[in-house]
């Protein structure tokens, strides 16, 4: 079997023990994701090495080579409730293909595969929680009180699986003590992109920054039939009216590779009687760039917008954080060593920056960082019907392998 049909062959595997006709179900710190850790174990025992578990739960096997610089190659087992077969699975099963072809030759340079715990954050809410202690900047206190819908506290569910929530960052003190020279991520794109352009692989330069907001705008309430259109302070014509100035502002700063994004979803109208003006609109307002340059001017672009259309309808227009993250781009000599392997594999290297957070954008501010993207058939992630189509999953299984060992020449020479 060639190394790219083992890679499948094991995604299969895993899918089949672990899913049902509805999808994958590994939801974190559940039976079902414990389920398809001791499967894992069980592959990774199957090349002569054995599974750490750290203290925030992420899963890390190493093969030792002839330095302790250190290649990491990652990604998560967990997946969102009726998740698809690829998402984090496609990473992980990658990365062991690539510590099965140096087992038995000592590599130049230490390898190490992680499995980070809860990625997907779909039980509690906080994604990347694993990644995030172990890169230090997890706050404890933000997550200590969350539960999950059955109302399982978070440090319970931790509990259940030998994790102890105020001990989840000395998983950072154990990452900074590797030498690390590369964190490498192969995953599915979960968007349309590589399918528009009918690529199997993509080069990823690096994460969205993001920039979420709540918008409220405060008019008047009055009778629908009572006040005349010039009089009135309709709060929901002034959301309205930002919402597709941001959509413009969005198109404005798009470049072709360096595309940009908002979204309003969002939407809360008072009083909400179809017979009354909306006196009260709060939208939210997520916007989403690579360059922090152009994200900072997205922003200002938006507030100037709502302030428009809030003097336009004669109401008022408030602006509250939700959440911030800083775009993080990954490391140019990476991206260019992905490049080569992509474009030697499928003939070309497509870049593209990725919308969703990965846990790379967690490793990118301790190391250098890059990850490779996957064709997703109709963009569907998240869901049963996720997929790369067999030829595309080769192609970048190939590529992938390709990366990492031209990582592992390159870290051993610098
Ligand atoms: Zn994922």
């Amino acid at each position: 079997m060639s190394p790219e049909q083992r890679v499948i062959a094991d995604l299969r595997e895993l899918a089949a023990r672990t899913g049902t006709p509805d999808g994958a179900q590994r939801l974190a710190w559940g039976p079902v994701w414990r389920e398809a850790r001791e499967w894992f174990r069980g592959k990774v025992a199957e090349l002569g090495l054995t599974v750490e578990t750290d203290p925030a739960g992420n899963n890390w096997v190493t093969l030792a080579g002839d330095s302790p610089k250190t290649v990491i190659v990652g990604s998560h087992l967990d997946s969102v409730p009726n998740g698809g077969w690829l998402d984090g699975a496609l990473g992980v099963m990658a990365a062991l293909e690539a510590l099965r072809m140096h087992v038995g030759a000592r590599p130049p340079v230490t390898l190490k595969l992680v499995d980070f715990a809860d990625e997907e954050g779909a039980r509690f809410g906080r994604s990347l929680l694993g990644s995030g202690a172990a890169a230090g900047v997890l706050n404890i206190d933000d997550v200590r009180d969350l539960k999950d819908r059955q109302g399982t506290r978070l440090a319970d569910a931790l509990a259940e699986n030998g994790v102890t929530l105020d001990r989840m960052l000395d998983a950072h003190p154990s990452l900074k003590a590797i030498d690390a020279r590369a964190y490498l991520e192969l995953h599915i794109e979960q968007g349309p992109v590589l399918e528009s352009i009918n690529k199997s692989t993509g080069v990823v330069l690096g994460t969205f920054g993001v920039e979420r907001h709540m918008l409220r705008f405060t008019g008047q309430a009055a009778h629908s039939g009572s006040t005349p259109i010039p009089m009135r302070r309709d709060a929901f014509l002034a959301a309205a009216q930002t919402a597709l100035e941001c959509r413009e502002i969005a198109t404005r700063h798009s470049k072709p590779g360096a595309g940009v994004v908002c979204t309003v979803g969002v939407v809360n109208v008072e009083p909400k009687i179809v017979t009354a003006v909306p006196g009260v609109c709060e939208i939210s307002l997520d916007q989403r760039a690579l360059d922090p340059a152009v994200l900072s001017v997205m922003v200002r672009d938006a507030r100037a917008a709502s302030e428009r259309a809030a003097a336009d309808n004669h109401v008022n227009v408030e602006w509250r954080k939700l959440w911030q993250i800083d775009p993080r781009p990954f490391d140019r000599r990476l991206v260019q060593l992905c490049e080569e392997a992509v474009r030697e594999e499928t003939g070309d290297a497509p870049r593209l920056p990725s919308g969703p957070l990965h846990d790379a954008a967690e490793m990118a501010p301790l190391m250098p960082v890059v990850m490779m993207f996957a064709y997703s058939s109709n963009g569907l992630s998240h869901c049963k019907e996720e997929n790369t189509p067999p030829e595309h999953l080769e192609k970048t299984i190939r590529a992938f392998l390709r990366l990492v060992e031209k990582t592992v020449a390159h870290v051993a020479t610098s």
